[in-house]
């Protein structure tokens, strides 16, 4: 059994392909839980996701894929909502009036002395004010009672060492479990660039997140998981995951889930293909 619970749509604006589109190509790649969750409304880069008029059409075109599908895929609606201290009130608002399986919170962006840092401005990450906000709009992010899952929680180790972002991150990893919210896997992280503090380079090819080093943590706190590509592509729909899932069972994964109508349900994965069992 194949779940992708993170994947976008043109709806995102800056992802190709529409719903249809993503789940043949899903299909084609043996998913048998698609969860589509485009980038929501938001005031930051607005014209980058979702409009708000356009939500009906988005959530009627992934309702139609479900009926259209039924029988070769599981779809469920979703969407990735942008997490930012100032901005709850919006997310709350937006949530409220919303019938979805699965709520993603991601933080993209931070407000660091007034100016925005964007969780992709490599060169960036390694300051200290940069990273206390990042840890202080995790904790939160965590704690809002908003979200179901939080998005590529560890994406800044594609420029903070390793050991450094262990050590902030190891006081919250059991917060995931006391707010009942899931720490996402994200498989982006294996085809993304990372940076190098010390040469000032961005190189390729090799693994920036999910953290391997959090796993055993966040195990031991009895933290729930999910799994995404995070394609923007219908082409990169389930990749990455078949690669991530057999690096990170040796180590002591053995669940994940995904969420219908906001509860969870639990996928245990075989230890010998690393695959959920249907
Ligand atoms: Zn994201
Ligand atoms: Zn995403």
């Amino acid at each position: 059994m194949i779940v992708d619970s993170h994947t976008h749509t043109a709806y995102s604006k800056h992802a190709t392909g529409s719903v249809d589109d993503v789940v043949r190509s899903a299909i084609a790649a043996g998913v048998d839980v698609l969860t589509i969750t485009d980038h929501a409304p938001f005031h930051v880069d607005s014209d980058n996701r979702l409009l708000e008029r356009e939500l009906d059409a988005y959530l009627d075109d992934i309702r139609r894929a479900r009926a259209e599908h039924a029988g070769r895929i599981r779809i469920l609606t979703g969407l990735e909502v942008d997490y930012m201290s100032d901005a709850r009130a919006h997310a709350e608002r937006l949530l409220a009036n919303l019938d979805l399986d699965f709520v993603i919170g991601s933080i993209h962006y931070l407000m660091v002395g007034g100016t925005r840092v964007n969780v992709w401005d490599l060169a960036r990450l390694n300051e200290p004010a940069v990273l206390d906000h990042f840890f202080l709009a995790l904790e939160e992010s965590v704690g809002s009672g908003l979200f179901d899952a939080i998005g590529h929680p560890d994406a800044l180790l594609r420029s903070v060492p390793a050991f450094y972002w262990h050590t902030r991150f190891l006081p919250l990893a059991d917060l995931f479990r006391r707010h009942d919210v899931s720490y996402e896997l994200n498989a982006s992280g294996l085809r993304k660039s990372s940076w190098d503090p010390v040469t000032r380079r961005e190189h390729h090819g090799s693994w920036s997140y999910p953290s391997r080093e959090a796993l055993p943590q966040l195990l031991a706190c009895g933290a729930t998981f999910t799994v995404g590509s995070d394609a923007h592509t219908p082409d990169s729909v389930g990749s990455g995951l078949r690669d991530m899932l057999a690096e990170l069972v040796p180590l002591g994964l053995h669940a994940i889930c995904y969420y219908e109508g906001r509860q969870r349900v639990e996928v245990r994965l075989d230890p010998r293909t690393s695959w959920g069992s249907a």
